[in-house]
């Protein structure tokens, strides 16, 4: 049977129905079952030794389309729906978005598993099934409000495999279920990520937006992700989350080592374990206490063995994103651990007296990232500016006794989702200009800037003529779906400026609306741009993150002001699409002009949205932060938007504690009048007075992000772009140098790090 003759009998089968006739929903949940079929019919990828990636996120967004691009039948089914009347988006729209995840750090993970299943090496996720994931955003009245994600649906991603765990807390024991979804490589094999869910989980539990019993741990286990990447969670299930994920994680590396027949005493010969950020530090703790527990092993064998198993990802200097757990706390959830732990901290002091490197401190409280740098085998930053603040600053007292164990990966980004899925276009244009080589291998993306020596100006011309067409297509698509979903018309001939993120103060959401606002109050003075332009937001924000609930009003405040004057709207917009996610990412990243990437230097580790735009043709407006860095090291200065300090004065700053917002609000009228505006009549018209003013008194006096510093040379090398922009010929050739040199930041590049440094496999 064809594939068109095997899902008309699927939809028979399951509605009754054939391809033309059924609903949208139906016919997703056909090809959904179709996909299913193929993708268990895959070969599993094999071998010796496998990595474990163990991580509290994997933001996988919707897999449809991604997995029929790996299958290589995408073209193929998008030719039957069209055959059949129907048309292939409008089915992928039915897809829900699973968002197992808070942002990057999540998504870099679900990149990971593409690129590792792609290489064709053995390699699963290690996660939770949450059943309402991260929240969905909603605005009532300009502010944020906290929604459940609904997710799961009858037929689904998810194959329960049969196979339980129990896990035991210190006042409870659970039941681990453990569901499968399929991972494949594009063109190679299948791995799994592995989502573990409580057995008694009660989704009823959830009555009004996202609140819920907090102690019904058997129940509410896997309901929602802590919806906090960042800030410290003042909570103890939080540790029952991450408890529950590294027992059933370590009992299921068990159980396979043991099936494989392997000699636990040389684990690591089989099995590496990558500990994304701290929030699964419990792994090595747990790990070493079945061993000792089940096994037999000696407490010496066992930690070594782990040692040699585990490897630890740094995701963020963040002092106050750092886990510290109080011992009490681990105590109550988990108090099997405790032992462990305190022997694991007793070792350490034994060697080294610095209070920096202890893992119990002298106010009982568990330093999670100590334990992976002394018990890991590596630890690694994820950009090389990253890297460096960590060894020369940060973890300067661990480098110091560890140098061999500390090294760095830049992230990536999989191609596939992130050019081939959500920009068709630009894909095919790049295969017809240099040929399919760079889907295997991105570096080949280079072979477009040869194109002017090998094949003629005019060739090159003409590509540059289609990239520009391409990027406008995308542009018109995006504006029809916000006027759709946002109720807003903006322009497809303005530039689109774009800053989608998690919503923090050091990514600095603030000080791109103070440039909004500086531009505001020069239209209003008569100063009028060359072109529009059009400013578009998307961002989460913590619910118990005030500030960053108060930068999204002020964002809500100014496109209400901004988009009804009729004066000023003819020259900007300022659009704040909800619920920002990845596929929303999909649409938004190809009809970018200007990618705002302007986080206080040092603050951001990599960042990876910076990598989608570059590779969808967006020319970058960003600090020295990140993976910014390495950006700017490949385009040169010529494609590149760089302003504001670098890190090392950042950091001094810091340091001397020598930065005061004030002065700088003092010094320049421009940016007084920018700040001043948040508390004006015209925003308290539209603004609530008591978000507005905090955010204002918050910029004047801590500003602890340091957005007055760098706004002036902002709205300066920002005003630059605006008008280069101009210079179309010109930045037409940005658009294709930034392309050209995205190759380096393709996943499949980090993930060949990580197995050459790190996994061995
Ligand atoms: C890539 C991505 C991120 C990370 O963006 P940064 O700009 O690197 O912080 C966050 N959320 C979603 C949905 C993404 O796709």
């Amino acid at each position: 049977m064809n594939l068109e003759q095997q899902l008309n009998e699927l939809t028979k089968k399951m509605y009754g129905s054939s391809i033309e006739k059924c609903t949208d929903a139906q016919l997703y949940n056909s090809v959904l079952q179709l996909t299913k079929d193929l993708l268990a019919a895959k070969p599993a990828i094999t071998g010796k030794k496998k990595v474990y990636y163990i991580s509290m996120e994997f933001l996988i967004g919707k897999l449809l389309s991604n997995n029929l691009i790996n299958l290589g039948i995408y073209e193929e089914m998008r030719q039957i729906l069209k055959k059949n009347g129907r048309n292939i988006a409008a089915i992928e729209e039915a897809e829900p978005e699973p968002s197992l995840g808070n942002g990057g750090l999540g998504r870099l993970a679900a990149c990971f598993l593409d690129s590792i299943a792609t290489l064709g090496l053995p390699g699963d996720g290690v996660g939770l099934n949450y059943h309402y994931g991260l929240f969905k955003q909603v605005f009532r009245d300009r502010l944020q409000k906290a929604e459940k994600n609904d997710w799961i649906e009858e037929n689904s991603w998810l194959t329960r495999t049969g196979a339980t765990f129990e896990v035991a807390f210190g006042d409870r024991k659970v039941v681990s279920v453990l569901y499968d979804i399929d991972v494949v490589g594009y063109q190679n094999g299948c791995n799994k990520l592995h989502l573990f869910d409580v057995a008694t989980v009660d989704e009823s539990l959830v009555k009004e937006g996202i609140d819920f019993d907090k102690t019904a741990i058997e129940k509410n286990l896997t309901l929602f992700l802590y919806p906090d990447d960042s800030d410290e969670a003042g909570n103890l299930l939080r540790i029952y989350q991450e408890y529950f994920l590294v027992s059933s994680g370590a009992q299921l590396i068990v159980k396979e080592l043991k099936e494989k027949g392997c000699d636990l005493y040389h684990m690591d010969e089989y099995v590496a374990v990558q500990i994304n950020d701290t929030h699964p530090t419990m792994v090595i703790p747990e790990l070493i206490r079945i061993l000792t527990w089940d096994e037999g092993f000696t407490m010496e064998d066992a930690v070594n063995v782990v040692s040699r198993t585990c490897a630890y990802t740094n995701h963020t200097i963040l002092a106050e994103a750092l886990e510290k757990w109080p011992l009490a706390y681990i105590e109550k959830v988990v108090p099997q651990l405790v032992p462990i732990i305190k022997e694991l901290s007793a070792r350490v002091a034994k060697k080294y007296t610095d209070p920096r490197v202890q893992i119990i401190d002298k106010d009982k409280r568990v330093h999670m990232a100590h334990i992976d740098i002394h018990y890991g085998y590596s630890v690694n930053g994820v950009a090389a500016i990253h890297t460096d603040i960590l060894k020369e600053t940060e973890l300067n007292h661990f480098y110091k006794i560890y140098p061999e164990k500390f090294n760095n990966k830049t992230n990536g980004i999989t191609f596939r989702r992130w050019l081939l899925s959500c920009n068709r276009e630009l894909a095919e244009l790049i295969t017809q200009t240099i040929g399919e080589g760079w889907k295997k291998d991105a570096g080949e993306l280079e072979k477009l800037l040869g194109i002017a020596e090998s094949q003629g100006c005019a060739a090159e011309e003409d590509l540059l003529d289609a990239i520009d067409s391409i990027k406008q297509q995308k542009k018109t698509a995006l504006a029809a779906y916000i006027r759709e979903k946002e109720g807003v018309s903006i322009e497809p001939d303005s530039i689109f400026d774009i800053q989608i993120k998690r919503l923090h103060e050091y990514k600095r959401q603030q000080m791109n609306a103070l440039y909004i606002i500086h531009k505001y109050l020069e239209i209003k003075g008569g100063k009028k741009p060359v072109r529009p332009v059009t400013f578009i937001f998307g961002a989460k924000a913590a619910p118990a993150y005030v500030i960053a609930q108060d930068i999204i009003h002020l964002l809500l405040v100014l496109s209400k002001i901004i988009n009804h004057d009729p004066e000023v709207s003819r020259y900007m917009k300022v659009v704040m699409v909800e619920n920002y996610n990845v596929s929303y990412a999909e649409k938004l990243i190809p009809a970018c002009d200007v990618s705002e990437q302007i986080s206080l230097a040092s603050k951001e580790a990599s960042g990876t949205g910076n990598m989608k735009f570059m590779l969808n043709g967006a020319v970058t407006l960003g600090t020295s932060d990140g993976a910014n860095v390495e950006i700017h090291e490949l385009v040169g200065d010529d494609n590149i938007y760089i302003f504001g300090k670098d890190s090392d004065t950042v950091i001094r700053h810091y340091e001397k504690a020598d930065y005061v917002s004030r002065e700088y609000y003092e010094k320049s009228p421009g940016i007084k009048a920018a700040v001043d505006f948040i508390i004006s009549e015209k925003a308290l018209a539209v603004g609530h007075r008591e978000n507005l003013e905090r955010l204002y008194n918050e910029l004047l006096n801590k500003d602890w992000f340091m957005t007055l510093l760098d706004l002036e040379d902002y709205i300066a090398v920002k005003d630059k772009a605006f008008a280069d922009y101009e210079d179309r010929e010109g930045w037409r050739k940005k658009m294709l140098v930034n392309i050209a040199k995205a190759g380096f930041f393709s996943s499949d590049r980090t993930i060949q790090e990580y197995n050459r440094d790190i996994w061995k496999l």
